[in-house]
């Protein structure tokens, strides 16, 4: 099988822990073997790290996949995935297109590296490792984060068209397929557009596919998650990013 398939689960906090484990029941049901999970530091300042409860079910669910290693049903690969998930300034335009989530597109320089080095810090915390990947929410950044990312010593990172592989100045074009819930409007055309972007797609060498926990909320999401899920790994080999180095 030389065609390949990056699987992720964006937005991976405290906040959204029982959606993702049965994201991560449903997954391992389909045959998905390897994942990227794309972990928010302080979603929606909401300051979550520090809730207790959340934190304590959440510390759980990490140390058992760590503790299960190799034998576990998924491997995971963590990625570091903004910090807020949220845009801190007023740009109204962008919070149009974003709902607000655009949090790298027009931060400066220093405010990037700020909230790099802070968000290495909590996943430090969390995982007891440093990141060496960071996907920016909403995958939308300004020309100033990969500089930022690069001084940091991160490896990869990768917007809605392109994966960039840092250490090598390499770039490649690589579609996702990726579902929308926000209306039902959104939801049903992103259900039937996934299915015909799989299709469509079917010839390239390498795909992403990306999900959402709120995916998970909407039984006919989840269908059309499973059918394209399914369909995917039939054809392809199910690789995380690193083995892209
Ligand atoms: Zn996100």
């Amino acid at each position: 099988m030389s065609k390949k398939v990056l699987i992720s689960l964006h937005d991976v906090s405290p906040f959204h822990l029982k959606r993702i484990q049965k994201a991560e029941r449903l997954l391992a049901q389909w045959g998905v073997t390897k994942i990227s999970y794309l972990f928010i530091p302080d979603y929606h300042q909401n300051n979550l790290y520090l809730d207790e409860a959340l934190l304590s079910g959440f510390n759980h669910w990490v140390r058992q996949k760590q503790e299960n290693g190799g034998r576990a049903q998924i491997q995971v690969e963590w990625v570091l995935h903004g910090y807020f998930h949220l845009e801190t300034g007023t740009k109204k335009k962008s919070k149009f297109l974003t709902a607000g989530e655009g949090e790298f597109l027009f931060l400066s320089p220093s405010d990037i590296d700020e909230r790099v080095r802070e968000g290495k810090r909590v996943f430090n915390d969390f995982f007891h490792c440093f990141p060496d990947m960071f996907v920016a929410p909403a995958w939308l950044f300004n020309e100033h984060l990969i500089p930022v990312l690069k001084k940091h010593r991160f490896c990869i990172t990768e917007d809605h068209s392109f994966i960039y592989l840092l250490e090598k100045n390499k770039t490649l074009r690589v579609p996702v397929i990726t579902w929308a819930t926000r209306t039902p409007f959104r939801r049903y055309t992103s259900q039937v557009g996934c299915l015909l972007l799989s299709w469509w797609w079917g010839g390239r060498d390498l795909v992403r596919v990306a999900m959402h926990p709120f995916d998970f909320d909407h039984s006919s999401t989840i269908k059309s998650i499973e059918k394209v899920i399914t369909d995917v790994l039939a054809k392809r080999k199910n690789i995380l990013y690193n083995e892209l180095q």
